[in-house]
């Protein structure tokens, strides 16, 4: 799960991560209003939406006086910013940051990831910050200097100091930096981040180390203890029929596609994706019905994809272990009738009562094709939308 930048300052500053002071504005009145109460002569105004790059996209502008904050709030309430990060459709800004300006001496980046590879918390930092991370990782990697974390003793002080003497944070600032990194990795630790970037991190002309910008993200499948990261969900950031997905725990993610997919178990679904590509076809969603899915669950499943106005046919890969045939062809058959499916529907069922899966959609009356196996369903499904 993601949250809003102002969240995240907020959540690190409990952790002793210097953030600059700021203020959530939803209309530009209280965005002025809030710009006087933190009363710097330079205050900053910063469109809170869950995509990086907002800068570039003139979604970050520094005001010099209240006039200045009331005419770039206006400008960038309301408006939808395209950001590298938002798909060319954009997101709409609904909230802004108003945040006391800073005199920035140098950027840097620092950020915290779960590695796969070493299957431990890395500590990533480079002195080439402010720009994206992944345009230094592509053009001049050895920017980027790593320390990897053993979770038993946690991130280690002079770790930290390595590291800051490696991004080249002036001398009298190494300790600062290092306090920096080693309260961010407890904040990372306790919430159960999956993600914590600050890009930047700044020196400023005070002599401070701050965090001038905060993604955070969760992981979802520990937010059940974590209430109070909860409650930061903006629901306005996330899609639809995702947030319709998660409500009946179908794991379901919307992609360009037109070809709607439904399977169970993560791995099939993914192999489902790559079968439909490797034909031609592009997948509209990625979709894991579960293991244990009912018909009801079947049918919510279907629901959601037919509400995917880019889907022009379906394909259903299932192979029936825990889950019986006959439960999604019964599913299946329901959700067709329920919702007059018009669209073209090849179903490939594998495993448990497949037999009696098959008889109730032959006898259903409905247009389903039947595919003998996955690489036939796919071809049969990429025919039948073209
Ligand atoms: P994004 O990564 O989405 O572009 P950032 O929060 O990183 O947004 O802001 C972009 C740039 O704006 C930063 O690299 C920094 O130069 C400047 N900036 C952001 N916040 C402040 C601030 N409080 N004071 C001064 N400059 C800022
Ligand atoms: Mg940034």
């Amino acid at each position: 799960m993601n949250i809003h930048e102002y969240q995240g300052k907020e959540v690190l500053r409990q952790y002793g991560v210097a953030v600059p002071r700021g203020k959530v504005a939803f209309t530009v009145d209280e965005a002025v209003k809030a710009a006087e109460e933190l009363g710097t002569s330079v205050s900053v105004v910063k469109a809170q939406i869950h995509a990086g790059g907002r800068g570039k996209a003139g979604g970050v502008k520094v005001a010099k006086n209240l006039d200045e904050v009331r005419q770039y709030a206006s400008d960038i309430l309301g408006k939808v910013l395209v950001t590298h990060q938002t798909g060319p459709e954009g997101k709409e800004v609904k909230r802004l940051l108003i945040e006391e300006g800073c005199d920035i001496k140098k950027e840097y980046y620092v950020g915290l990831v779960v590695d796969r590879g070493t299957g431990r918390v890395v500590l990533m930092a480079s002195e080439e910050g402010g720009t994206e991370i992944e345009e230094v990782a592509a053009h001049s990697p050895e920017k980027i200097i790593k320390e990897v974390v053993d979770p038993a003793i946690g991130l280690q002080t002079f770790q930290a100091r390595r590291i800051a003497y490696a991004i080249n944070i002036p001398n009298e600032l190494v300790n600062k930096a290092a306090k920096f990194m080693l309260s961010l990795y407890q904040a990372f630790v306790d919430k159960d981040c999956s993600i914590a970037e600050i890009n930047p991190l700044v020196v400023t002309g005070g002599g401070d180390v701050m965090a001038l910008d905060a993604k955070l993200n969760f992981d979802s499948n520990a937010l059940f203890r974590h209430k109070d990261i909860l409650e930061l969900r903006d629901l306005d950031e996330e899609d639809d029929k995702e947030i319709q997905a998660s409500k009946y725990d179908l794991s379901y993610i919307a992609l360009d596609g037109n070809i709607g997919c439904m399977v169970n178990g993560a791995g099939l679904a993914m192999a489902t994706m790559d079968i439909i590509k490797y034909f031609g076809g592009e997948p509209a969603n990625f979709l894991d019905v579960g293991g244990g899915a009912t018909k009801e669950k079947v049918t919510e499943a279907f629901k959601i994809i037919l509400s995917d106005a880019n889907v022009k046919g379906i394909f259903v890969n299932i192979f029936g272990g825990i889950m019986k045939c006959d439960i999604i062809a019964e599913g299946v058959v329901a959700a067709a009738r329920e919702l007059g499916l018009d669209k073209p529907l090849v179903v490939r069922l594998e495993g448990t009562n497949v037999k009696l899966g098959k008889e109730i959609l032959n006898n259903s009356g409905l247009n389903i094709v039947a595919a003998d196996s996955m690489s036939d369903g796919a071809q049969k499904i990429v025919a039948l939308v073209k």
